[in-house]
């Protein structure tokens, strides 16, 4: 057994995501996930050394959740009696202007958590489940909140302030706190360790079906794609990203919508769901290869706003050194990442076709020795980057 490990826990409304992690290593030693909390029927998928145990059984509450997955560290392992766990770390998704880096989670944190709520309406509810019961069922044990918002306390006030009434913007605390911070972090981290220099201009994409980009310069954020909150910026799987807000009076007015359908039309109905019929990218490229007009447009529309995104951000740093692709869409679609360089050809970029086209779990450099960009293609952790910031705390 390795010598101390963090319990992860990602709490959603109906689900708990969770992974052990000896964040020494960067090994996994086990993962898994409670669905369908509150349905007829749930189920907890627990996974250890290749095996996946399965339960299906109605999971009424997030507090019978997380009692049935310590049950199966129990009888399938690893015992977390053994397991020397030193932190829960709890992903939180709003942290507004309150943390700039993990918060040990005393009462007044939750509190300051739920006061968040209108900010994160739709995670920070369903992360304070999650935390309520794991502090309950697991007292012995220091909770740490990790906040996606965190990375982006520290940009500039040029580019985290909207051009709207500054006196309403501050009474309604509008702002862009971005999201997707912990990524952001971990892979432009891992990136200057790689490239043995902290003086680097990057740009990271994480493409998944959320999708955001930032620009980093040293290890400070200085731009980021989301805002207020994850609507905004890169066209996604179901969000429309940046869009007029005029077409909201617009379709109130003269569509006659209400504002949770429209709510629910930019969140979930939009991007390339709402433009081809499917969220995911591989089904969007399969129509794509049959010949869907439907399709193209909506990977011209991807990569015309990725394109924008990359050009304004080089811009605002007044160069870049290193472009990295994460998540999803940005580890696996080696068809999407050529389409981007080639459309980055005016800044020096050239990729190593090979190179792309190679599946790795290992980072892997797609740039050619004479591309004036550094091109890598980086596995996302946001399970480690939050056991290993929730350490820095005990
Ligand atoms: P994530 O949110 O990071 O888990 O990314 C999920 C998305 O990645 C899916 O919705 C797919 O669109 C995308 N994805 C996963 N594998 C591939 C692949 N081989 N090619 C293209 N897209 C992929």
């Amino acid at each position: 057994m390795t010598s101390r490990t963090v319990l992860v826990i990602n709490s959603g409304s109906s689900s708990i995501k969770y992974q052990l992690v000896d964040p020494d290593s960067g090994a996994a030693l086990a993962s898994g996930l409670v669905e369908r909390i509150g349905d007829v029927q749930g189920a907890i998928i627990h996974k250890v050394d290749d095996a996946k145990h399965v339960v299906e059984e109605p999971v009424p509450d997030h507090g019978f959740g997380l009692s049935e997955v310590l049950r199966l560290f129990d009888e399938h392992g690893p015992r977390l009696s053994e397991a020397n766990i030193v932190a829960v770390g709890h992903r939180v998704v709003q942290g507004g202007r309150f943390f700039n880096g993990p918060a040990l989670l005393t009462d007044e944190v939750v509190a300051t958590i739920e006061e968040l709520v209108p900010l994160g309406p739709l995670h920070n509810p369903a992360h304070l489940k999650g935390i309520e019961v794991a502090r309950t069922l697991m007292s012995d044990i220091p909770q740490v909140a990790v906040f996606d918002t965190a990375f982006f306390q520290d940009l500039p006030e040029e580019a985290a302030r909207y051009g709207l009434n500054r006196e309403v913007a501050d009474r309604y605390s509008i702002r862009r706190y971005g999201a997707h911070g912990t990524s952001h972090q971990y892979v432009s981290g891992e990136i200057s360790k790689r490239l043995g220099r902290d003086d680097l201009k990057q740009i990271v994409l994480h493409l998944g079906n959320g999708a955001s980009v930032s620009a980093v310069v040293g290890a400070h954020a200085v731009e980021t794609s989301m805002g207020l909150t994850p609507l905004e910026g890169l066209v996604m799987g179901g969000r429309t990203g940046d869009i007029d807000p005029a077409a909201v009076f617009h379709l109130v007015r003269v569509g006659g919508m209400s504002i949770d359908e429209i709510d629910h039309l930019f969140n979930r109905e939009s991007g390339m769901k709402g433009l081809t019929g499917e969220s995911d990218m591989r089904e969007v490229t399969r129509m794509m290869d049959e010949g869907n007009q439907d399709a193209i447009d909506a990977m011209n529309i991807y990569l015309h706003r990725l394109t924008k995104y990359v050009g304004a951000y080089t811009a605002v740093m007044g160069g870049l050194d290193a472009l990295t692709f994460t998540a999803g869409i940005g580890e696996n679609d080696a068809r999407l990442r050529a389409a981007l360089c080639e459309r980055l050809a005016y800044l020096g970029v050239t990729i190593d076709a090979e190179a792309n086209a190679r599946r790795s779990d290992e980072p892997v450099t797609i740039s050619t020795p004479e591309s004036s960009i550094v091109v890598t293609v980086l596995p996302t952790n946001e399970e480690l980057a939050i056991a290993r910031q929730a350490l820095t705390l005990i």
